[in-house]
């Protein structure tokens, strides 16, 4: 039977330290959220996101801009922060209004400011090898492999999903960490090969958002399994893997909800953190 993978103690042990190193700092680092319009599931991560920062001690403030809002609205408030030595870092709450291109906001934050790290230049450190920040659910999925205590190198890892905020970067922070990476997508699931490839999975991560995708069967003998899926299913919050016929078969495996969840803020304080310590030139 797999062992469970639960997100919040690593979670807490990241925060640990990060209110450690905010205790020394002769600031308060500061994120301010933009909230455009009215959202009920943005509503759940803003309070989240608040409480957290607050218990760690970075400056949180929520500016609320109305539905009706115009792109240039938002850029120029995004302009603003960037400008305002006190900010130290900007998100933009997702999802945004459909007259809204959320993308090309992320691109107008400064990217010592970026906290999702979703801004080019900080997508592109990456791919270097050279970053100290990035998106919070792909780094918060690389601490939970590093939990674990296996190493990486040469291992077969799959990404199920390629998300520009998951899977994607995901598949680069692996790589980085000599995983020979197999990159699945809605080309692969057509074609049929999705099966295929999750059975040669030493690693396999799935984030597609499909309840139930992942067969229990296909899952590799002591293969370590990270669902990052979230499905409602019959009032019930599930992943993406069949999780009980997965268990059987996984040396390790995450559980939905109480997996990767908790690690997604905890990554974005730590984001924060470091943003705070690039522009102050502290060490890291
Ligand atoms: P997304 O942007 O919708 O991406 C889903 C990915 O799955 C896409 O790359 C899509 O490929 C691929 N896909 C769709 N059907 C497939 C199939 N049959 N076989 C293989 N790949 C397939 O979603 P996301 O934002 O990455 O999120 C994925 C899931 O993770 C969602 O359930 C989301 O709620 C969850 N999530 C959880 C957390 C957390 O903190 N736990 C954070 C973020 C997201 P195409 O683009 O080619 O269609």
């Amino acid at each position: 039977m797999a062992e469970l993978l639960k997100g919040k103690p690593i979670a807490d042990k990241i925060k640990e330290n990060l209110k450690s190193q905010i205790s020394k700092f002769t600031s308060a680092p500061k994120l301010v959220a933009l909230q455009i319009g009215e959202n009920q599931a943005s509503e759940v991560y803003i309070k989240n996101q608040k409480k957290q920062a607050e218990l760690l001690g970075i400056e949180y403030e929520l500016k609320r801009l109305e539905g009706a809002a115009t792109q240039k609205d938002l850029e120029t408030v995004i302009l603003e922060l960037n400008k305002d030595e006190k900010v130290t870092a900007i998100i933009v709450q997702l999802p945004v209004p459909k007259h809204i291109n959320a993308k090309a906001l992320v691109n107008l934050i400064n990217p010592l400011k970026d906290a999702e790290g979703m801004h080019p230049a900080n997508l592109g450190k990456i791919l270097l090898g050279t970053y100290s920040i990035g998106p919070c659910t792909a780094m918060g999925v690389m601490e939970i492999l590093e939990s674990t205590g296996i190493n990486l190198y040469g291992k077969e890892a799959v990404c199920v999903g390629h998300s520009e905020i998951v899977g994607k970067p995901l598949s680069l922070l692996l790589v980085n960490k000599f995983a020979t990476t197999c990159v699945c997508h809605i080309a692969t699931g057509e074609r049929g090969v999705l099966p295929k490839h999750v059975k040669e999975a030493e690693i396999l991560i799935v984030a597609v958002g499909k309840a139930g995708l992942i067969k229990g069967e296909w899952i590799k003998e002591g293969a370590i399994v990270i669902d990052v899926g979230i499905n409602r299913v019959e009032g019930k919050i599930v992943g993406d893997v069949e999780f009980d016929e997965a268990s059987k078969k996984a040396s390790y495996i995450t559980p939905v909800p109480g997996g990767v969840g908790p690690l997604t803020t905890a990554i974005l304080m730590r984001n924060v953190v470091e943003l705070y310590k690039n522009q102050k030139h502290l060490s890291s």
